[in-house]
């Protein structure tokens, strides 16, 4: 057994978008920081979102104003602050007379393009889907529709470069190492980690503790602390489908479905369409979840019922299912229990344990302030807030666009493919030099495995983002799997499995 026995400020467990988050913002205030991750970085939650950074339309219909007007301020903070991975995305909205008036409809969309403070995202416009572009896929009786801004964020990528920042800024971040036990000594906490490929168990002495372990708040709670909170989590499934794009233009759809729950049909990687998602009342180990066949059909007749073209079982590429941790309000309807986040600050002992329970991908940010700021009597030396402005590594493009800094990438590299470019960018966005590492040519970032997966990639993904095994590469930190054949993923896998990579974990 390891004992790092100083004393650090925070621990944090669960490497999914909040706990990466507050990592984050904690280091860049000066406390000293460890991360914890049972797997790897999002492999929770974080990386099985719808993958939008958006207000959340259908919470208005909820009387959720202040969660809606604070995740649309979110937005645009987001956008500043990685414009890699996140980028703008007009949604067009058919209307079905059957489900819900279109005056109530456009209310909602005024609403949504007045509460919060929109600068850079266009506004809502009415569509007549018989004439304008975005109606031509559509069933002719959609003759009415609106559209209206969203953002897109690559939900897995955000969580890394949380850490990244986090790491950049002095915390420590553990991958494969679940916090295994918590004790209250002292008036402070001995916390207890196992690495889950070497087997060595680490010791810490940290002041407080911030549980952001997302599905599993309550298991840390209860089982790790052995402590126990009034508040629960409800969990929530939901699923996605992959299917290949059908329809021409740049513009995702959302389509009303008749039990009133709304389905979005997004152009995802490139030649492809992610379609969701369900609301289904969760009991099982959120490890296992998985999109079932009943889903499955939900989700192509929802989109069926709209499209001329018609989706088939078949067509499903992928499919992939995540656990809403969502915060217990005591509502019977999985879709409305709020999306909002409450924080559980348990002082026993003087040794702190904040609780953090729901909350969203787009208010990662702002829960990660928020919580810093419930922990102010603890560390009353702490910096200021100073996540609102600051870029994540690789957004930092000095005010440009990303099209114009997509437009510099491709003239510093004239040797690569457009495609390969266009990959590097959006994926790494400033920090593209470090993955490309000086090469000049093709075969300067060494084995090619299919798509746009080159071995320069793998080593700055082992070297700087924690990536251990092919499935950390191809699923989170990238969306390799998607553009590799079987074999190709396959021989990927071997390749890596053999080389200095993996013993290199
Ligand atoms: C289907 C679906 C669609 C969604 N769509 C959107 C969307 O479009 N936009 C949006 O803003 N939000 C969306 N969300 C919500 C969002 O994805 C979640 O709220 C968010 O990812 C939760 O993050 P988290 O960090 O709390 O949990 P997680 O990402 O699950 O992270 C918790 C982490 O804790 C780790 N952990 C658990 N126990 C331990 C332990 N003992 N030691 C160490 N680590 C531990 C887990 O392995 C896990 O990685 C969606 C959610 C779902 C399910």
């Amino acid at each position: 057994m390891t004992k790092d026995q100083d004393m650090i400020d925070l621990f944090v467990i669960g490497g999914g978008i909040n706990g990466a988050g507050v990592a984050r913002d904690a280091a860049g205030r000066g406390l000293k920081v460890v991360l914890c991750e049972k797997d790897d970085l999002a492999q929770g939650t974080s990386s099985r979102s719808g993958k939008l950074v958006h207000g959340g339309l259908r919470y208005l219909e909820y009387y959720e104003f202040r969660l809606v007007r604070e995740a649309l301020i979110e937005r645009e903070v987001l956008l500043n602050a990685a414009p890699h991975i996140i980028w703008p995305m007009r949604f067009v909205l058919p209307h079905s007379p059957q489900d819900r008036p279109a005056w109530l409809v456009r209310l909602g969309l005024f609403l949504y393009d007045h509460l919060g403070g929109r600068k850079k995202l266009p506004g809502t416009r009415t569509l007549d889907l018989r004439r304008d572009p975005e109606g031509a896929p559509l069933l002719d009786q959609y003759v009415k529709g609106f559209e209206y801004s969203d953002c897109w964020v690559d939900d897995a990528r955000l969580v890394v470069l949380n850490a990244l920042d986090a790491a950049e800024r002095g915390a420590e971040v553990l991958t494969r190492s679940p916090c295994i036990s918590a004790r209250r000594e002292n008036g402070a906490w001995t916390v207890e980690t196992r690495n889950e490929i070497t087997g060595e168990i680490r010791s810490f002495r940290a002041r407080c503790i911030v549980n952001c372990a997302g599905p599993w708040v309550s298991d840390v709670i209860g089982r790790v602390a052995g402590s126990h909170s009034s508040r629960n989590v409800r969990l929530v499934k939901g699923s996605h489908i992959i299917v290949p794009k059908w329809w021409a233009g740049s513009n995702a759809y959302l389509v009303q479905n008749h039990d009133k729950r709304v389905i979005f049909i997004n152009p995802y990687e490139g030649d492809k369409a992610l379609i969701g998602t369900t609301d289904i009342a969760y009991q099982g180990r959120a490890e296992d979840v998985t999109a079932d066949e009943t889903e499955i059909d939900y989700l192509l007749a929802a989109v069926n019922r709209y499209f001329k073209e018609k989706l088939r079982r078949e067509d499903v590429l992928h499919s992939f299912s995540g656990v809403r941790p969502l915060f217990d309000d005591g509502k019977g309807n999985p879709s409305a229990v709020t999306r909002d986040y409450v924080f559980d600050l348990d002082q026993t002992g003087g040794a702190p344990l904040l609780n953090v329970f729901g909350g969203k991908i787009t208010t990662f940010r702002e829960l990660a302030e928020r919580g810093m700021h419930r922990l102010r009597e603890i560390f009353p030396a702490m910096g200021p807030d100073w996540t609102e402005t600051a870029p994540l590594p690789g957004g930092d493009m000095a005010n440009a666009d990303y099209e114009s800094f997509a437009e510099l990438l491709r003239e510093l590299h004239p040797w690569m493919p457009r495609p390969l470019v266009q990959h590097y960018g959006r994926l790494y966005g400033t920090r593209t030099r470090d993955v490309v590492a000086g090469a000049l040519s093709l075969q300067g970032l060494g084995r090619h495995f299919g798509g746009n997966l080159y071995e320069a990639e793998v080593r700055y993904l082992v070297a700087r983002e924690w990536a251990l095994r092919p499935d950390d590469i191809l699923y989170r930190r990238t969306k390799h799997y998607l553009h590799l054949t079987e074999d190709q993923r396959r021989e990927f896998a071997e390749w890596f499995d053999r080389s200095d990579l993996a013993q290199a974990a």
